[in-house]
This record gives C-alpha cells, sequence and structure tokens, in this order.
C-alpha cells in the first residue's frame, strides 16, 4: 500500500525529497492532528443532534419554488443552524449572495439614522469598506446618515479597552467585531478573547448590539461567537459551514428581534423571513452543513502543514508552526514574487478541477498590485476548498486556506513546495 501511494505520488509530480520531507514535518503534527480531530468530533456531534432535535427528515430537501410559504427544508434548516449556534434565531437562505451582502444585511436591517456602528477591532474586511460608506459608495449606511467609528488595535494585537470606552457615546447601537485576520497582519481573535470584548462593550451599555463576523472561523473551535454573549454571527456558505457542497449562501444566527430585522431588509417589511423559496439547494445545504466539521479539520491541519514546513524552511509563516488556531487562514511570506508564483502554480496543479491552467499574476480591480490566484474549485470562488493568492508586491505574502480533505490539503502544500524546488528557490 504504502510502496503503491509513493508510486502515485511520483505519477502525480511529487520528488521523493520533497514526500520525504513533507513525512518528516507530519510525523511530528501527529499530536496536534489529534487535538484538531477531538474538535471536529465534538462538532460533528453538535451538527448530528441539532439535526436530529429538529426532526430533520427527507422531506425537508423537497424543491420549494414560488413565493415559499412555509419551505419546511428553509424554516427546519434556520432551526437547526439556531441550535448549532445557540441563538434564538437564524436565516439561512440562497437569496444571500455572498458573506459581504449577509453583513450588509445584518448591519443595514438594525442601524438607523443617526446611530453609530463602532468597530473595536481595526479596519473590517475590505469589501465592508463600501458597506459602511469608509470608501465612498452608492447605497452605502453612511448615505443613510450612519456614522462609524473605529478603534484600531493596540500594538500587541489586542484590544486596547482604554480607547473603545472613550468611543462608545449615546449614538453607539451596534459593535462589529470580525474573528479572522481576513488578509490582514494581525492575529485572528479567539472565542474567548470575543467574549471579554463583548462583556466589556455590554458593561458600559447592554443596549448594544454586538455582532461577529465569523467568516473562517466556523467549527475551528467547540464554541462559536453567540456563546460568548454576541447578539448575531454573520458568515458565507462558500466557506467553513457550508461544508464545500453549499453553491451559494450565507446565514446569520442571533437573537429574535434582531433576525426578524435582517428577515424584512432581505426581503421586504412585512413579509421578512415568511418568502424566499429554497429552489432545490436544500440536500447541499444540510449535506454540507454536516460535514463541515471534518472538512473544517481537514483544511485546518493543511495550514498547520503547511506552517511547519515553511517555518521549517526559513519563511516567515503567520500564523507560525505552534500557535492555536482561530481561522483556517495560512500566510507564508517569501520575500520575493518568484515565491509566490511558484507556490500558487503549485496549488493549481494539485487541484480536481483546472488542473492543467497555469495562474499568472495579473491587475485586479481593487488591488494598487498584480494578484495571483490559484483555485480549482467546484464552486467558483469557494475558499473552504483549497485556494492561495498573494499580491505582487512586498513582503511577497501568499495567504491560502481550505482544501476539502486533508489529503488534498497536503498535496497541495507538497505540490507547491515541489515548484519552489523545481524552480531552484528551495533546496532541500
Ligand atoms: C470572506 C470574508 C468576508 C466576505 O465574504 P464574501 O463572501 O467574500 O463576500 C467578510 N469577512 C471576512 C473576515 C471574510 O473572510
Amino acid at each position: 500500500m504504502l510502496e503503491a501511494k509513493e508510486t502515485l505520488y511520483k505519477e502525480i509530480g511529487i520528488r521523493r525529497e520533497v514526500l520525504e520531507f513533507g513525512h518528516t514535518i507530519e510525523h511530528n503534527l501527529k499530536e496536534c492532528f489529534d487535538y484538531i480531530d477531538q474538535i471536529a468530533e465534538y462538532n460533528q456531534l453538535k451538527v448530528i443532534h441539532a439535526m436530529q432535535k429538529n426532526r430533520v427528515s427527507e422531506a425537508c430537501f423537497n424543491y420549494a419554488s414560488g413565493y415559499g410559504y412555509d419551505d419546511l427544508g428553509r424554516d427546519k434548516l434556520e432551526q437547526v443552524y439556531a441550535d448549532i449556534f445557540h441563538t434564538e434565531s437564524a436565516l439561512v437562505r440562497p437569496q444571500i449572495a455572498c458573506g459581504t451582502h449577509a453583513l450588509a444585511i445584518a448591519l443595514s436591517a438594525n442601524l438607523r439614522p443617526g446611530d453609530e456602528l463602532l468597530s473595536p477591532a481595526g479596519k473590517p474586511y475590505d469589501t465592508l469598506e463600501e458597506v459602511i460608506g469608509i470608501r465612498p459608495s452608492n447605497g452605502s449606511l453612511a448615505e443613510y446618515g450612519v456614522t462609524y467609528s473605529q478603534v484600531d488595535l493596540l500594538e500587541d494585537g489586542t484590544f486596547d479597552y482604554e480607547n473603545i470606552k472613550k468611543a462608545i457615546n449615546k449614538k453607539t447601537k451596534l459593535v462589529t467585531i470580525q474573528r479572522s485576520k481576513g488578509y490582514q497582519t494581525r492575529p485572528s481573535f479567539s472565542v474567548q478573547q470575543i467574549g471579554e470584548l463583548i462583556a466589556f462593550v455590554k458593561e458600559m451599555n447592554p443596549n448594544i448590539i454586538c455582532m461577529v463576523d465569523n467568516c473562517y472561523g466556523e467549527f475551528v473551535e467547540t464554541i462559536e461567537p453567540s456563546d460568548v454573549g454576541a447578539d448575531m454571527v454573520v458568515g458565507s456558505l462558500i466557506k467553513n459551514p457550508g461544508g464545500g457542497l453549499a453553491p451559494i449562501g450565507g446565514y446569520i444566527a442571533g437573537r429574535q428581534d434582531l433576525i426578524d430585522n435582517c428577515g424584512y431588509r432581505l426581503t421586504s417589511p412585512g413579509l421578512g423571513k415568511e418568502v424566499g423559496a429554497s429552489l432545490g439547494v436544500m440536500r447541499s445545504f444540510y449535506q454540507g452543513l454536516f460535514l463541515a466539521p471534518t472538512v473544517v479539520a481537514g483544511a485546518l491541519k493543511g495550514a498547520i502543514f503547511a506552517a511547519n514546513i515553511y517555518e521549517k524552511l526559513g519563511y516567515f509563516v503567520i500564523p507560525n508552526s505552534t500557535e492555536s488556531r482561530h481561522d483556517i487562514i495560512q500566510a507564508v511570506e517569501f520575500g520575493i514574487p518568484e515565491g509566490v508564483i511558484a507556490f500558487c502554480k503549485g496549488i493549481q496543479a494539485a487541484a480536481p478541477v483546472d488542473s492543467y491552467v497555469t495562474p499568472e499574476p495579473w491587475p485586479m480591480p481593487g488591488y494598487d498590485s498584480d494578484v495571483i490566484m490559484a483555485a480549482g474549485a467546484f464552486v467558483q470562488g469557494s475558499s473552504i476548498e483549497l485556494s492561495a493568492d498573494g499580491p505582487i508586491k512586498p513582503p511577497y505574502a501568499v495567504y491560502f486556506q481550505g482544501g476539502l480533505t486533508w489529503p488534498h490539503a497536503k498535496l497541495g502544500i507538497l505540490m507547491s513546495l515541489e515548484y519552489l524546488v523545481r524552480d531552484g528557490i528551495v533546496n532541500l
């Protein structure tokens, strides 16, 4: 068996030295992977328990069209999400186009003219700048008279409580906290850290709504931000909770009144959650959610494997090889453009889809440098599937995430190393 496996790695294009180096690294990660499996086991039970409690049945997968009144599969799935996140309610819909849309709904549904939005954890995700109006944009919250204030993190990446206290005023209605660092260099926050921040805000004013951008964080830990006081948690179904099967969608889970408002914003005042047919995607939503805990575990193993490989080779990796993980994103700094390019070519070459395509750096709207992207995904843009991208500018870092299975994540990273060796950038 082992021999057959090695032969196949060779046929796929991984040289013996790369494979051996990878296996030495993997061997030392047994305990760490064990821990990840324990978390996955817990979260798997949590998901199954919620599905059983809500008596999920075959009828939930039926096709619903038109207005979607009494769409059984949709309504039950929302209850399953609410139970997993331990919230009163949830909105889980294919009509939510992506994570940004889910966040925009949660914000615009619960803020009114004259209210202030506060980000106590520094700059939010790029796409939210236009939602909020940090960068002028048609239809932004700013256009509707919602003001915004921001408190940056301290130099060590922790919350600046003193200035957060100063920033909270009578107008402060909603606080937004982003769990994952996204494509910034700050650390991602643990659920516990987020809980401490929420407790601080609530102590100043218990009426302030605390929302968490949960993108890339779901099922990485055994608790979610809603377990530590968040009034709303928000995410994308083509990331963690869709388990790679959801072809579209987003979710918002939280307090009943807030989620009702989100329903009114998504569809229409008066109609709310009552309409919005699920159009046959329910089976993939349920099955994806069912798979999500182990899919996230595979992606996490891939991120840790890569951190250990590239740290051992002398590169700066964020998070580092031993840090605890709060999302599935891994960054590696190569210091030279050729490193970023070779890495992305390797990830692409290891994909099940479009493996024969060669990614090249390209100008992208919204970026001030060329960007190279590698993805061979079943769902377009899905970043729970193994994908990588890097802007071609200093410090020449590549960001990557995902992998629906650990063996695929492993192959992708071995292939990235193979390309770096092939191009003479790394010597083993
Ligand atoms: C991906 C992401 C978003 C936006 O999601 P899209 O689906 O790309 O619109 C927002 N916040 C964070 C932290 C993300 O990772």
